[in-house]
């Protein structure tokens, strides 16, 4: 085996840094996790992530975590709602049944982000992820590294895997390959307490998730199994709008000021979003990374998920950084390759490849959610999609 002997480190827990984890435990590899988050009950952030059969539930399944995903998914979370900028549905799977057998190719069940990650973490052996553990710099250490972190602490490794999500920061030791602006920023938010703080909002998704779009802008809901609605504004802005803007994202007062002048072609039933304060608000310009981006594999370090792929979020981000964990366990583990970086090449072509395909789609995607005709666009999609 590869890794035998070897000492593992994945900079980064979100979904794709602890599957790998998982996966190389499985097969006997020393690993450990370095998380920035204080730790496990650090309260997580996002939307329901709807996981899919050949990529994420693929990556559960080798993992021998799908019957404790089949505890924590949330059947009916999966039924899909379509409005428009006066809050009047288009299409609703409101009266549909409840997703129950999600063993087939086109299940597509949601699990909120906490439980996703708290069923990963249970699966990994004591004391695997070191928390509090912001990475700073790298520097050889013979043929491995030593990996250094805010915090002053330092630790060895033989292979480092960058896990750390959009903001890598280990990923200029891999690359020069720089991102570029997708032209789209999102304002992302959770109301908590929905069902009281933003009653009519919370009906209308109905446990499940909602997009409303009109020209050019759109809002998606999500509702969370602990009761509070997850949602993201997507507008067309400048690159630099997050920090030129003035606004401060921390201060609902000034959110809830720009989003009635952004959205003031939009009825009043949106600002139910931001007539609490018992919620929080984060500014997001999303990027790319190119479809053709390639760099030359390294003998001790590699990089999966959004730290080597990137884009906007159009439903496969963690799919993808959970079937890179499954390849590249795959490739660590396979008995073909005579050396790490043989294994590492293979994986990363490999990864390089679906990433190319992904940007494509993601492109095409999020310019027919910002176009004039949105609305039209996603019902649309949506058609085809239940035609085939
Ligand atoms: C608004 C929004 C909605 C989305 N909706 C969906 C969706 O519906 N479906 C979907 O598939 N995808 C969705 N995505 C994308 C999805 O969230 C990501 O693609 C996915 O989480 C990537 O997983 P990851 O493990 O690569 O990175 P992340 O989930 O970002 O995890 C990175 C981890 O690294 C840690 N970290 C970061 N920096 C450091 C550091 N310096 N040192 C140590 N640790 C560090 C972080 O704390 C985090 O735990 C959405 C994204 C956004 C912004």
């Amino acid at each position: 085996m590869l890794l035998k002997n070897k000492q593992v480190a994945i900079i980064g827990g979100g979904p794709g840094g602890l599957t790998l984890a998982r996966l190389l435990q499985q097969q006997g590899a020393n690993v450990k996790v370095y998380e920035r988050d204080a730790d496990q009950y650090f309260r997580q952030q996002g939307a329901t992530l709807d996981l899919h059969y050949e990529s994420g539930l693929k990556a559960l399944r080798t993992a021998g975590l799908i019957e404790e995903f089949k505890k924590n998914y949330r059947p009916g979370a999966e039924k899909f709602t379509i409005a428009d900028h006066n809050a009047i549905v288009h299409y609703t799977e409101a009266d549909e049944e409840p997703l129950e057998d999600i063993d087939h190719e086109h299940a597509r069940p949601e699990i909120d982000r906490g439980p996703l990650r708290d069923l990963l973490i249970a699966s990994l052996q004591d004391n695997t992820i070191v928390w509090n553990s912001k990475f700073s710099a790298l520097e050889a250490n013979g043929e491995g590294w030593d990996i250094l972190f805010d915090n002053k602490t330092t630790a060895y490794a033989d292979l480092v895997i960058a896990a750390d999500g959009v903001n890598s920061k280990v990923r200029k030791y891999i690359t020069s390959v720089e991102r570029f602006y997708s032209g789209v920023t999102i304002v992302e938010g959770n109301v908590y307490n929905a069902a009281a703080n933003a009653p009519h909002l919370w009906e209308l998704t109905n446990g499940g998730k909602v997009f409303a779009l009109q020209n050019h802008k759109f809002i998606v809901l999500s509702a969370k199994g602990e009761g509070s609605l997850s949602v993201y504004t997507s507008t067309k802005e400048a690159e630099d709008w997050a920090a030129t803007s003035g606004i401060d994202f921390t201060d609902k007062t000034q959110v809830s000021a720009w989003f009635r002048q952004r959205f003031s072609d939009w009825s009043d039933d949106w600002n139910e979003l931001f007539s609490t304060h018992d919620s929080y608000f984060v500014v997001r310009p999303q990027y790319y990374f190119p479809a053709d981006q390639l760099w030359q594999t390294l003998p001790n370090l590699t990089m999966l998920g959004d730290a080597a792929h990137q884009t906007p979020p159009v439903g496969e981000g963690v799919n993808q950084a959970m079937l890179d964990a499954l390849e590249l366990s795959e490739a660590l583990g396979s008995a073909h390759f005579n050396t790490i970086q043989e294994a590492l090449a293979s994986f990363e072509n490999k990864m390089r490849s679906r990433a190319s395909k992904e940007v494509e789609e993601a492109g095409q995607m999020t310019a027919g959610l910002h176009s004039e005709n949105n609305l039209e666009y996603l019902l649309n999609f949506f058609n085809n999609f239940e035609e085939l």
